[in-house]
């Protein structure tokens, strides 16, 4: 569905202060979600049959439409097919056939144990859908962030509305144009637009929001849905820090400085959620860093950016200027030892390597989001620390380091979606582990069985028998009823003790 399609252009009555626009687009999606609630009231996204016939739509789209959406990816952002594929394409065809293997597993309901207390009874947890869920996507990652939570969505059984970034106009365009031919277009929907469109979107009522995006506009969402008691997951950004320890083997030196670079530049020209936003080094390290920071730059993207199409570009003009003027600054600028040059035109950023820019200046107090790297130095690399625990909590911390100490130490003492040691940004594809923040860095998680639980409410469902009765549990209350009940209470720890004697098998 493509609600700016429809929309009135003109508002010549300028008297009535209603923009008839807005009016025709506010009837739509009302007209859609109560659309897609009938449906979810039908029952028939619940089946197993219908979210494994989803699951394999969807793959059947990414496997059909792998150069147009290679093409989109390129219009939008100017992605290398390459980076395109390794990030988003083969991403969701993974999470997808991943989750066609395990939907059914994932439905099954688990059985609980049982407290003797309540001798006869059976427990269980059912996970159920949610209902309609609506899904904001980011521009960065246009295509992963919207396919990979409808995975969940569907393999949860749920309804879906999405509204793709109007930053990434090719992407948006071709989901909506793509997903109604492929899945079941009565319980997947696409919503195009920017954020008057968002606005009508959060006047109604949904079952869940997830939302990737900014923290300024995350409050709003929240805000919004905090109206209707509607959950909310909420994937954010914020700076993720580097700490480069000293590795003493130069061919580990050498490849922490690779994967660095690898995931600074090479992944949409920083401008990822996880992507590195500085590195902390000691100061007696800190040039033989930079020195090796510079020669893999140039010997991954060249010396032409343009030329070479390695990089991606800029996502839009108004990006391009936020990060140009983050330079502006003069003791920022100074603190440049690499790169700097920018190609307006082209919507291109040189890799641009800071030694040390002022703390206190935006490109230290802002997420970056884009291709410059801040090197900040400190004694001692354990003081790193708390340079992290002064700043709002990241979405990831990565730290290249051998010394397992340290490692406990960065673990207990700081708090991030995710520490991962040795490389940077690999946990994105991997489903085993949840994605998500904490803190201004988000709320909730997702990928693989982790977006399944997102999207599901687990019912407790207890089942007892019209046998058994145990009287003391009624008025009129009396002496004998109270230590019937203080002893009964006490047997169920006596039960729970005979279990993990083995004398008593569990439910
Ligand atoms: P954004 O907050 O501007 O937009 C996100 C989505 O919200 C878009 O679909 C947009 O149309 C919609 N939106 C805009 N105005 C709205 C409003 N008033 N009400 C409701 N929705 C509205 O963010 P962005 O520029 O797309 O992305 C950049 C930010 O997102 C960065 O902070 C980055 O770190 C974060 N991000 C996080 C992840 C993650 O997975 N954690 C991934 C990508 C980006």
């Amino acid at each position: 569905m493509l609600l700016v399609d429809t929309v009135v252009e003109n508002n010549n009555n300028k008297n009535q202060h209603i923009d008839p626009r807005m009016n025709n687009i506010g009837m739509e999606v009302e007209e859609t979600v109560r659309e897609l609630r009938q449906y979810f009231k039908t029952g028939k996204t619940k089946s197993v049959a219908w979210r494994k016939n989803q699951l394999q739509a969807l793959l059947n789209l990414v496997h059909e439409n792998e150069d147009a959406i290679s093409k989109a990816l390129y219009q939008d952002l100017g992605k290398h097919p390459v980076e395109a594929y390794r990030d988003e394409i083969g991403g969701v065809e993974k999470s997808a056939q991943s989750s066609l293997n395990s939907v059914e597993k994932w439905m099954a309901p688990k059985k609980s144990s049982m407290p003797l207390l309540f001798f006869p009874a059976k427990g269980e947890l059912l996970p159920e859908p949610l209902g309609v869920v609506l899904i904001f996507s980011s521009w960065n990652f246009p295509i992963v962030l919207a396919l990979d939570p409808i995975i969940g969505a569907i393999s949860a059984g749920n309804v879906v509305l999405i509204k793709p970034s109007e930053q990434a106009p090719a992407c948006s365009s071709f989901l909506a144009n793509t997903l109604p031919r492929y899945l079941d277009s009565n319980a997947v929907k696409v919503v195009e637009g920017g954020g008057d469109v968002c606005e009508k979107l959060l006047l109604h009522k949904f079952d869940k929001i997830f939302f990737t995006g900014s923290p300024r506009v995350a409050s709003i969402v929240m805000t919004s849905a905090a109206r209707n008691l509607t959950p909310v997951t909420l994937e954010l950004g914020g700076k993720c820090p580097a700490i480069f320890d000293h590795l003493s083997n130069p061919s580990d030196f050498k490849m922490a400085v690779k994967r660095i670079v690898g995931a600074k530049w090479g992944i949409c020209s920083g401008q990822a959620c996880i992507g590195i936003d500085y590195v902390l080094v000691e100061e007696k390290y800190s040039s033989e860093l930079i020195e090796l920071l510079k020669k893999f730059v140039r010997r991954f993207y060249g010396d032409n950016m343009v030329e070479s199409k390695v990089l991606s570009r800029i996502v839009n003009k108004q990006h391009f200027q936020r990060l140009c003027n983050l330079l502006k600054d003069p003791l920022v600028a100074a603190s440049i030892v690499h790169g700097g040059s920018v190609d307006e035109a082209n919507l291109f950023i040189e890799p641009t390597i800071l030694l040390d820019p002022p703390l206190d200046a935006e490109i230290m107090t802002e997420e970056i989001f884009g291709p410059f790297l801040p090197v900040i130095t400190v004694n001692k690399i354990q003081e790193s620390i708390e340079f992290i625990n002064s700043k709002p909590k990241p979405l990831a911390i990565y730290a290249f380091t051998k010394d397992e100490t340290f490692k406990r130490k960065i673990v207990s003492e700081t708090s991030s979606g995710s520490v991962i040691f040795n490389d940077t940004l690999v946990q994105f594809l991997c489903d085993t582990l949840p994605f998500g923040g904490v803190g201004q860095s988000g709320i909730g998680r997702y990928h693989g069985k982790f977006s399944f639980d997102t999207f599901s409410h687990e019912k407790a469902v207890m089942h007892r028998y019209l046998c058994l009765e145990i009287e003391p549990r009624y008025p009129p209350w009396n002496k004998f009823k109270l230590e019937f009940i203080r002893l009964a209470y006490r047997f169920n720890y006596f039960g729970l003790a005979l279990h993990m004697l083995g004398l008593r098998k569990q439910n």
